[in-house]
């Protein structure tokens, strides 16, 4: 040890003092940035076990992740072989606006050869040549963090942080705090994404893969809502197959799921994008049809019923069946107060289909205003 109580060191005594204290500010300094590392690696864990659904969850990965670490640049691949995780966020018609930072890859090490054999964080300075894709706004990035999400010994997932001090991310830093993040991350994923299968096979048809009846009351609250802020008109279809009974009868229980299939096909073929479909029960449909007034679902309906009634139904052993269906036809009241204008839109599509049935079927009525 150097005696740093003598007046007149050597020479050598004080370059070596010199190079200690270097080195244990280097060393505090080292141990603040890990501290900081470790803090928000940390507050992100909550963060992450926090998130209620899919999107929330990739909104604190990318967004929350960025501004919790002060960086320019932060994007996240996944791997989405069968784009599952595509389709579930387009089916909670929630997607968050990520466009610049969230991206999807059938294969990870198509996406970028940095992700070959990708175990472990890895940190360094920014390379053009083999970062540039992953960083694709532009930013001036100088050092680069990979980590990579593994779930069950699987990639299923790289997060990329760029910042813009050369010694944010280097070699030495240890990487056991992001590895961890970045792990507690795919396995958030996991959860959420096995989650978001559940809500939609509890809103979704088995048989028909149309929206359930749930669905349905969720919507209509919804649609009912925005009618009435943007004064547009609402309709509801209650579409019931004539005799339907009787296919089952006749040709068993398979034939009568391959028509119901079949209806349910012809009907979204009528249909916008923004129309809400579902299999209200047994072999009844009811639909919703936002910024449409009665007499324009009159036309769709009419159109529905010739696409069913015109063709008949294939069954497989190549029987062709004539089926027929009866729809009734409401829209909401705008200008009357309802305690609950949902049931009242429903019950007066309902009332008019019991008038088609009773008229002799395979027709489209139209519940008259007077009888609202
Ligand atoms: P109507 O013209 O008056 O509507 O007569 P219908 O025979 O269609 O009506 P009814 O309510 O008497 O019978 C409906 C039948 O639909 C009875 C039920 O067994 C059958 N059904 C309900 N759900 C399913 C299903 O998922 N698959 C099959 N194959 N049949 C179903
Ligand atoms: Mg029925
Ligand atoms: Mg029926």
């Amino acid at each position: 040890m150097p005696n740093t109580q003598s007046e007149h060191q050597h020479p050598s005594l004080d370059s070596e003092n010199r190079w200690l204290r270097q080195k244990l500010c280097e060393l505090t300094e080292e141990a603040r940035l890990s501290e900081e590392t470790f803090r928000r690696c940390h507050e992100r864990e909550i963060a992450l076990l926090g998130a209620e659904d899919l999107p929330q969850l990739l909104e604190v990965l990318t967004s929350g992740l960025q501004l919790s670490f002060h960086l320019p640049a932060l994007s996240l691949v996944l791997s989405d072989p069968e784009h599952e995780i595509r389709h579930l966020l387009s089916f909670s018609g929630n997607t968050p606006n990520l466009h610049d930072k969230l991206f999807f890859a059938d294969r990870l090490s198509d996406y970028s050869p940095v992700y070959d054999n990708l175990r472990h964080s890895r940190l360094g300075p920014y390379l053009g040549e083999e970062h540039r894709r992953l960083f694709p706004g532009g930013k001036l990035i100088r050092s680069v963090a990979i980590m990579p999400m593994i779930r069950r010994n699987q990639l299923v997932g790289v997060l990329n942080l760029g910042s813009q001090e050369l010694s944010r991310f280097t070699r030495h830093h240890a990487t056991d705090f992001l590895d961890r993040l970045a792990s507690i991350g795919a396995l958030c994923l996991e959860n959420a994404t096995n989650r978001e299968h559940l809500v939609i096979s509890g809103l979704t048809d088995a048989l028909t893969g149309m929206h359930n009846r749930r669905y349905l009351q969720k919507r209509l609250n919804e649609e009912i809502a925005r009618s009435r802020r943007y004064n547009h008109p609402l309709s509801c279809l209650f579409i019931d197959a004539d005799h339907f009974k009787r296919v089952n009868d006749l040709h068993g229980h398979g034939a009568g799921d391959l028509v119901l299939r079949e209806i349910s096909l012809r009907v979204w073929e009528c249909l916008r994008a923004s129309d809400v479909a579902t299999r209200y029960g047994g072999e009844e449909f009811a639909l919703l049809l936002p910024q449409t007034d009665s007499e324009e679902a009159c036309k769709i309906a009419e159109r529905i019923r010739l696409r069913i009634a015109e063709n008949p139904i294939t069954l497989e052993q190549g029987t062709a069946l004539s089926i027929t269906v009866s729809i009734g036809i409401s829209e909401l009241d705008r200008t009357h107060q309802h305690a609950d204008p949902g049931k009242l839109l429903l019950s007066n599509a309902d009332a008019a289909l019991y008038d088609a049935k009773r008229l002799g079927r395979n027709r489209t009525v139209r519940l008259n205003r007077s009888d609202d």
